[in-house]
């Protein structure tokens, strides 16, 4: 079975499925999810083997990091995005992310890439932030607290799009 390597934005996008058990992370995209639910979901489906952390060696870091600065992407590439393209370089793996930079880089490196885990098969989790006093529904934003219009508490939701 082909492994799939995920960014934190189609973690969030995706039904939190990982049972179908090929699934990988690095380091840093476990470090970049915030929602203690998304993580004790993660964490689980490690424990269960079905998704596993892996690094990616250095001299694939550099390779990526000299091609994207032929390319121009090095400005738009965040250090967890170019793990992860390198990541896949070195390993074949199929790389799921909606970044446009990163899938120029996949399309420059020859890595096969996708937009989602089951893209135009299940549907997908929309996570919205709503507030507890207004009830008003703002894009989700991980560092949001408060509503800016009452001041009341913010609470992480999802809803199936
Ligand atoms: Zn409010």
């Amino acid at each position: 079975m082909k492994k799939m390597l995920l960014d934190t934005s189609v973690i969030y996008r995706s039904d939190l499925n990982f049972s179908d058990g090929s699934y990988v992370v690095t380091n840093n995209v476990l470090q970049e999810v915030r929602d203690e639910t998304v993580k004790s979901v993660l964490n689980s489906a490690i424990n269960k083997g079905e998704m596993v952390v892996e690094e990616p060696g250095n001299d694939y870091i550099k390779k990526v990091r000299e091609v994207a600065g032929e390319t121009g992407d090095i400005q738009r590439l965040s250090d967890v995005d170019i793990e992860l393209i390198a990541l896949a370089l070195e390993k074949k793996y199929l790389l799921l992310s909606d970044d446009y930079s990163i899938q120029n880089m996949c399309r420059h490196l020859g890595i096969k890439y996708g937009r989602g885990m089951r893209d135009g098969i299940n549907e997908r989790l929309e996570w919205f932030m709503l507030c507890e006093g207004c009830g008003r529904r703002i894009p989700y934003d991980a560092a949001m607290k408060e509503c800016s219009v009452c001041g009341s508490e913010l609470r992480k939701k999802a809803v199936s799009s």
